[in-house]
């Protein structure tokens, strides 16, 4: 995980940021507001005397027919009156902002004036000293130079301004002599409307001053004094006007540049987009570590499912591995669900053992499970009842084989709840030899190894067996015990080897002489023998004897030792009823004690035992 900033900080930096820019914005735009202003005052001084010049210029220009008048005046000499009426006249004409032109001739009287209708107060006007042009006429007079007065009150009425333009004659000797004054009256309304209308002025509002003192006014609607400018005013030769202009919201407005909105707008949205960049550049790289993140455990998934995979994959050749070994045992492995009798695995034992095919065995196990195992059904109970006891579950069955005979077959079956589900795991196992040798161990254990009858083991578990059993029934048990005659005699005379031979041949006899299911003859030990004979009285015993004595004879082994010259045996017998008696013990006495009568009487005889015999 890469280390992050807290969402808090981020958001407040990129705030704070925000703000810095639009600080820095404001700052600008203010700056360049001020540069603004500071070039509309500029231009707006510019205009101004612009408009001042323009207006000293229009005057210059609109009374330069009075000059031309002064000047064709000293030329020619005093113009009569009414060449001097056209040239006024034209004047007038030419400029409507005089009052009248007039002149004054040398002795300071008004002579002429145009138009006469409405100046007829000026008529006979005569300038003396106390006028206060007076002393501006006697400088004109003097310099030869036009002078304009100051406002003053005209006698017309009203206030204006009189143009002093000296005119002279020549005499006979070519001097110079003053001939009085060409004047042009101006009213200071009309004058100014005059020059101002010439000049076609709508962006000020204009204030004349006179040293200082407004004269005129011309008003433009909405103007504004905080912009005014005073600028200087030379009319003609005087320089005691100035004038105060203040510009219309509309001249500010076109002198006004859109750069410092155009600049604040543009820097604000500057702003606002570059902080909105990076507020996506963090988000983006925020939703790109979280992608990233997301890939990493995708990854970590995967590599973790294929390590799972590979174990399955492992764990899965194991098991086959496992199962293909199965095949090489010899035991049958099959496991099946029991619910529908479907085989899950099986090794080849199972089925091969049987003579089966796989699919066969899987069929006749799904269809008919008494066919395949007699007594299917109640086996499995068995089963269940084992694994509810706790037991160890080997059974022994038989299986119906592919050639309809039955196998005896040992299975070790355990049955197995796998999710709500039974399965069967057995090992089976083919029985047959096993049980053959069992029976083979069991028959050696109990036989004798030289002449093939039950040894003498068997003969006392027998003998209590019977007594047992026969005690139950209240029936007698008679016991014969036969001892060769002469045997080691016999023995020394034709060897160990023939002694053998002729033991074999005795119990083949003894064997032979039994005829009822259940009697039995034993090695006693050495060549002693015994029969015991269940459910046998003494005739029954007798008669045995007697068949015994006869087979022998019947066998004439040579003897050269008896006195008999063939090999004979002697046979005591007793009879016991087990219902009587405690022990058998007494029985094998008794009967060893007749057999030990029966030598003493001579041998190759019978003897029962007697009571009083001992
Ligand atoms: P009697 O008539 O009194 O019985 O005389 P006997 O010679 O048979 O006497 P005894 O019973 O004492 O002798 C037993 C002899 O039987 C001894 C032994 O040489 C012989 N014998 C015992 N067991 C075997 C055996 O398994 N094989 C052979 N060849 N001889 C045996
Ligand atoms: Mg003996
Ligand atoms: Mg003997």
């Amino acid at each position: 995980m890469p280390h992050s900033h807290p969402a808090w900080l981020v958001r407040t930096t990129l705030a704070l940021l925000f703000l810095a820019m639009c600080g820095t914005s404001l700052l600008l735009w203010k700056q360049l507001e001020d540069a603004q202003q500071e070039r509309i005052r500029d231009r707006v001084g510019y205009q101004a005397r612009t408009l001042a010049t323009e207006l000293e210029n229009n005057l210059i220009d609109e009374v330069d027919g009075l000059r031309r008048m002064a000047l064709l005046w000293n030329h020619r000499g005093r113009i009569p009156r009414d060449e001097w009426n056209l040239e006024a006249n034209f004047a007038l004409e030419h400029f409507p902002g005089y009052q009248s032109i007039q002149w004054m001739g040398a002795d300071l009287r008004m002579r002429w004036v145009l138009p006469e209708q409405g100046n007829e107060a000026a008529i006979g006007f005569r300038l003396t000293r106390n006028h206060p042009n007076f002393n501006l006429a006697m400088q004109a007079k003097a310099s030869g130079k036009a002078q304009l007065s100051n406002s003053f009150a005209l006698v017309q009425g009203g206030r204006g301004f009189v143009l002093y333009t000296p005119l002279y004659i020549r005499d006979e000797q070519s001097d110079r002599s003053f001939d009085g004054f060409l004047q042009g009256v101006f009213r200071v309304e009309t004058l100014m409307d005059e020059l101002l209308t010439g000049l076609d002025n709508q962006d000020f509002s204009v204030l004349l001053l006179e040293s200082g003192r407004s004269i005129y006014h011309q008003e433009q609607p909405e103007s504004l004094p905080s912009l005014s400018q005073r600028v200087p005013l030379h009319l003609l030769n005087n320089s005691n006007f100035s004038l105060q202009l203040s510009p219309t919201p509309k001249l500010v407005e076109q002198l006004r540049s859109p750069l410092p909105q155009v600049v604040l707008g543009a820097s604000l949205l500057t702003s606002l987009l570059l902080v909105a960049a990076l507020v996506l550049a963090l988000e983006n790289a925020r939703r790109a570590s979280a992608l990233q993140a997301g890939y990493r455990r995708l990854n970590e998934e995967v590599s973790q499912r294929e390590h799972v995979e590979q174990d399955l994959r492992e764990s899965r050749e194991r098991l086959q591995l496992v199962l293909d070994l199965t095949d090489s045992s010899e035991d049958g492995l099959f496991i099946f669900d029991l619910a529908n009798r479907e085989v899950l695995h099986m090794n080849r034992a199972t089925h091969a053992g049987l003579g089966y095919s796989a699919e066969a065995f899987r069929q006749l196990l799904k269809e008919d499970p008494e066919q395949l195992l007699p007594g299917f059904h109640a086996w499995l109970e068995l089963v269940r009842q084992a694994r509810r006891d706790g037991d160890s579950g080997i059974f022994q069955r038989q299986m119906r084989r592919a050639d309809d005979s039955l196998q005896a077959a040992e299975i070790s079956a355990q049955m197995v709840s796998l999710n709500g589900r039974d399965y069967l795991i057995g090992v089976s196992r083919d029985n047959r030899e096993r049980l053959e040798l069992e029976a083979r161990l069991q028959r050696l254990s109990q036989q004798d190894g030289l002449t093939g009858l039950y040894n003498r083991r068997y003969f006392d578990r027998q003998l209590n067996g019977e007594w047992r059993r026969l005690r139950r029934l209240g029936a007698p048990l008679a016991l014969l015990m036969l001892d060769v005659d002469h045997f080691k005699a016999y023995n020394d005379r034709l060897g160990h080897q023939a002694g053998d031979d002729a033991l074999r041949q005795v119990a083949q006899a003894l064997q032979q002489s039994l005829q009822r299911e259940g009697d039995v003859a034993c090695r006693y030990g050495g060549e002693e023998f015994a029969i015991i004979l269940a459910n046998t009285a003494e005739d029954g015993a007798r008669h045995v004897a007697e068949r015994v004595m006869a087979q022998v004879a019947a066998l004439a082994i040579e003897h050269p030792a008896s006195p008999e010259g063939y090999l004979t045996l002697s046979i005591g017998i007793a009879i016991s009823d087990p219902a009587r008696e405690d022990q058998p013990d007494s029985l094998v006495s008794r009967s060893d004690a007749a057999l030990y009568r029966a030598k003493h009487e001579g041998r190759n005889r019978t003897c029962l035992w007697e009571k009083g015999q001992g």
